[in-house]
């Protein structure tokens, strides 16, 4: 099956001067990005492409807009971020070295460019917003949906693992009280 990525691109080859336009409606066929956000499976993103044919290619101008979607490194909801990414890049004739992508017979395949750009693109430590206070460190519940969230008497773990060592290395005297049972006998007569 064709790449949704693959535009077809015989019109401009060897015409240097010549230019298209075109739009491009993809729905993402796998997932990227980065660990903690990215574009799912079956996302759209939309293309808004121009290519331009040189001497020595094809230069690829295009503006990515869709939506990334993954969590809130703090409080862990879902969040989506608008993507709007723009990117350029020569699709080369040769096969030399200094070219890192080709025109592959009347194709170019804009995979690996879209997804590149989108990733850098990508935050990697996305927040729901700046000054999301995370979750609550005793009971985790999300601290922006509970204002003035407090607990009663807030134990830290700390004093409680600190109280239990003072307990266990305390001095245990040893009891030499060894009480000689002298079996007092009275003999009576
Ligand atoms: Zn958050
Ligand atoms: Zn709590």
């Amino acid at each position: 099956m064709k790449s949704p990525y693959a535009v077809q691109v015989f019109d401009l080859l060897h015409r240097p001067g010549e230019m298209r336009e075109r739009e491009l409606d993809i729905t993402v066929p796998e997932g990227f990005g980065n660990a903690v956000i990215g574009v799912p499976t079956g996302a759209q993103l939309h293309i808004d492409l121009r290519m331009e044919s040189l001497h020595d290619g094809i230069l690829v101008s295009a503006e990515v807009d869709g939506e990334a979607v993954g969590e809130c490194v703090r409080c862990l909801i879902e969040m989506r971020i608008p993507l709007e990414v723009e990117l350029q890049e020569l699709f080369a004739y040769s096969q030399d070295e200094a070219f890192e992508y080709e025109v592959q017979d009347d194709t170019i395949d804009l995979e690996p460019v879209v997804r590149d750009a989108v990733v850098l693109s990508l935050p990697f430590q996305p927040v729901c917003q700046e000054d999301c206070l995370g979750l609550c460190p005793q009971c985790g519940v999300r601290l922006l949906d509970n204002p003035g969230h407090e607990h009663e008497a807030p134990v830290d773990p700390r004093w409680a693992a600190l109280a239990g060592l003072a307990g266990e290395t305390g001095e245990s005297a040893e009891d030499v009280d060894g009480a000689e049972n002298n079996g007092a006998t009275e003999e009576k007569r």
